[in-house]
């Protein structure tokens, strides 16, 4: 048997159209791995790349024997923290570097492409469709081409006629991204046996508000998706239902189900069409659940001051970095201290300057320090503190809970700033709280805090759910850019009428 030569790339960015543009330092900052280093970091105990590489490997390797059984040819994978559209000088050099990096790898057998699929850039909405058509370009119409999304995808018809296979997460938080580069492996091996894909694409008119988008038990999103998978048989390859990044303000937004089976396109039609129908008909349920600021200050000042309630976790979903939020919007923060709240941690702020100031000054140092000073987002406000510097961290260490369980994480200069009676963790590499460890890391013990708030929309649940009962946490309605509040924002692009946006909305399957 002749060794299998498959190309590995990638890109990676959720673009909240109302966030500053972001180009090559972002991804620098993140992840930017260029050929052998992908094998590397796909291979390592404690991987600093996307997990969906690494499924894809284990997979390969067990299939073959090992690393000398298939060749990997890594051609260049990167990532950014969510932010704004890409900038066009940067995105079309990454399609370069990519290009030439398929092009001199002669006789490839498959494609790998591990891609979030919500990306927007300076000069087109569907920056992802434009680099899947080139790497088919390349590739030419007979080398398999498979590639995992990330369920919050806007996913447009070219990304579906470019690729044999798409395969998307199916957990919010997404606990499956390594799974799902497993079965994109699997798929690929299929196709080596000689399995034809065949997919059908749907996308309704039902923009689903973030915090909707759970896939726990009760929330209709997760509903859909466990239909979507009862329906997997012999037939039935891969059935991706993307609820899709409402921020992304395209014209291709809105929940899309794409089925792909061995070989059956009516099939993959009829089943596509059954499961949209069904969200179509459950989508009255895609409504946001969040208490007022005022809510919640009480209930944290309540929690603080008697230790036999349950602690509370509160989340700021509408300054979430994963979603382009900067992850220093003061509102919380203000009011929480305003009302003296105790016992309380903010994980994780971002603001380097505020970092800074507290390195030159020292553990145990006591500043005025203005929060946000070199920040000019609308919704960032700068807010006056007076803190005791607790402790400063270079930022590096290795989770162990929910999505960055195993994985080596970097918040860059870090410091815990104590005002009042709450701890700010501040970093410089913007990120979401993606778990407990943002604050283990840092010396705070996740477990004695009264109260938590992080700035995350929803993927710190699968992270602090050892310590959290779903009861225990709400979401707080404050302003931001990635607010659940779809009615707010300035939209362009959105295909209007959506729901829930406009409750007249129509969709039928007649039409498709
Ligand atoms: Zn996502």
């Amino acid at each position: 048997m002749t060794v299998k030569r498959i190309a590995i790339c990638g890109f990676n960015l959720e673009s909240n159209r109302f966030a500053p543009t972001c180009a090559r330092r972002d991804f620098e900052e993140s992840m930017y791995l260029r050929g052998d280093e992908i094998s590397v970091e796909a291979r390592a105990e404690y991987p600093r790349l996307h997990l969906g590489v690494s499924g894809f490997y284990q997979v390969m390797d067990d299939r073959f024997g090992g690393a000398k059984g298939w060749s990997p040819v890594p051609a260049v994978l990167v990532g950014s923290t969510p932010a704004g559209a890409v900038e066009e000088s940067f995105f079309l050099e990454f399609l370069e570097e990519l290009r030439v990096g398929l092009a001199g790898a002669d006789s490839l057998d498959g494609v790998y492409v591990c891609q979030h699929g919500a990306a927007i850039a300076t000069h087109t909405h569907d920056p992802d469709g434009d680099m899947f058509r080139l790497i088919r370009e390349v590739v030419g119409p007979d080398v398999p081409v498979v590639a995992t999304l990330d369920l919050h995808a806007n996913v447009s018809e070219e990304m579906v006629a470019a690729t044999d296979l798409l395969v998307a997460y199916r957990t919010n938080p997404h606990v499956d991204v390594y799974e799902r580069g497993q079965e994109a492996a699997a798929g690929l091996l299929e196709m080596f046996e000689g399995v034809r894909p065949r997919s059908f694409r749907v996308r309704l008119p039902l923009v689903a508000p973030s915090v909707t988008q759970l896939t726990a038990d009760g929330y209709p999103y997760g509903d859909l998706i466990r239909l979507g998978q009862s329906r997997i048989d012999d037939v039935v390859m891969n059935v991706s239902i993307l609820g899709g990044f409402a921020f992304g303000d395209t014209p291709k937004n809105g929940m899309t189900i794409v089925v792909t089976t061995r070989d059956d396109s009516d099939r993959a039609r009829q089943l596509a069409l059954e499961l949209a129908s069904a969200a179509w008909n459950d989508r009255h349920r895609y409504q946001p659940k969040m208490i007022s600021l005022d809510a919640a200050v009480a209930r944290a000042q309540e929690v603080g001051a008697d230790d036999s309630q349950p602690a509370i976790l509160f989340a700021d979903p509408a300054d979430n970095p994963g979603g382009g939020g900067r992850g220093n919007t003061t509102h919380i923060l203000r009011a929480f201290l305003a009302a003296e709240v105790s016992g309380c941690a903010l994980a994780v702020f971002y603001d380097r300057a505020a970092v800074a100031a507290a390195f030159a000054a020292g553990v145990g140092a006591q500043m005025s320090i203005t929060l946000n000073s070199e920040e000019d987002s609308s919704f960032s406000d700068p807010l006056d503190i007076e803190a005791t510097v607790e402790r400063l961290s270079d930022g590096v260490f290795i989770g162990e809970y929910g999505m960055v369980a195993g994985k080596t994480v970097t918040t860059g200069p870090t410091a815990v700033l104590v005002a009042g009676g709450i701890r700010v963790v501040v970093i410089s590499n913007r990120q979401q709280c993606l778990s407990t460890d943002y604050l283990q890391a840092f010396g705070i013990e996740a477990a004695e805090c009264r109260s938590i708030v992080v700035k995350s929309r929803g993927h710190f649940r699968a992270g602090f759910l050892h310590l959290f009962e779903s009861r225990q946490v709400f979401e707080i309605d404050v302003p931001g850019l990635t607010s659940p509040n779809l009615a707010g924002f300035d939209w362009s692009y959105l295909p209007r009428p959506v729901f829930p946006l406009d409750e007249d909305a129509q969709w039928s399957p007649d039409g498709v």
